[in-house]
């Protein structure tokens, strides 16, 4: 049975201070709780360990929002997959539009980086999605699938059954456009028709697929409602507890 999950996004937001605040805080309103899908916080490196350290991992897992796409060595300024595992997170955000827009990068270096997550035992949190331009062009499918098989495809099956999948429209990331229940459906439908065809029924039966984009207290419920949307990665409303754990509780 694939798992529901409900992942935030802090992006480049928090101070160590704040950050730890902020998984303390839900950390608290979680215990206790029973919920119906497992949740993880994506925070900044430098708040990985202090966070890992300050709440139960069991309850809320911890992921990076990127990894080097180099093992280790002169790369001033890069954190590696390893050191991304030696904290104690268990899972990596790769691929986010904003690190494919504003980063460069590629289907070939993000190839690389789910190789190193994978290879250090991490669960890439992987994420596709289209821009305006392309959905408006009627290229949305194209463009999603392109992204699949440019970084992912080369796969062995056992590998690829370890990966999340994060659809995020880029036109409605950070913009308070969602995507509509059925269109994210649509997609989430089809990219799971993608895996059935590369990898089997039942791999892609059992592959989180996660939608992003604008996701709040308010839509949540009606996006998860669909048959193939197994949960969200939330960005702007994964800053507050307040705002987050609706979204938690909306499965
Ligand atoms: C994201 O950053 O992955 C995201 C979906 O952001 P937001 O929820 O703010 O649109």
């Amino acid at each position: 049975m694939r798992k529901k999950i409900v992942a935030g996004n802090w992006k480049m937001n928090k101070s160590l201070q704040e950050g730890l605040e902020l998984a303390k805080g839900l950390d608290k309103a979680l215990k206790g709780k029973a919920v119906n899908c497992d949740v993880i916080i994506g925070t900044p490196f430098i708040h990985l360990a202090s966070v890992v350290e300050a709440i139960d991992t069991n309850r809320i897992g911890v992921a990076a929002q990127n990894c080097a796409d180099k093992e280790s060595g002169a790369y001033t300024g890069e954190v590696s997959a390893s050191m991304v595992a030696s904290t104690g997170a268990k899972y990596v955000i790769l691929g986010h539009s904003e690190r494919r827009a504003y980063y460069g990068e590629t289907p070939e270096i993000l190839k690389e980086k789910v190789k190193l997550a994978l290879a250090n035992g991490l669960t890439p949190i992987f994420c596709i999605g289209e821009v305006l331009e392309e959905r408006e062009a009627n290229k949305h499918f194209d463009v999603v699938k392109a992204q699949l098989k440019a970084s992912l495809f080369e796969l062995s099956a056992e590998d690829f059954a370890k990966i999340v999948l994060a659809y995020e429209p880029v036109w409605a990331i950070g913009t308070g456009k969602t995507a509509t229940p059925a269109q994210a459906q649509e997609m989430h439908a089809f990219i799971r028709e993608t895996l059935i065809a590369k990898y089997g029924k039942e791999i892609a039966d059992d592959t989180s697929i996660l939608y992003g984009g604008s996701v709040n207290a308010g839509n949540a419920k009606e996006l998860f409602s669909n048959v193939d949307v197994d949960g969200g990665l939330i960005g702007g409303a994964s800053l507050g507890v307040d705002k987050f754990l609706p979204i938690v509780e909306a499965f």
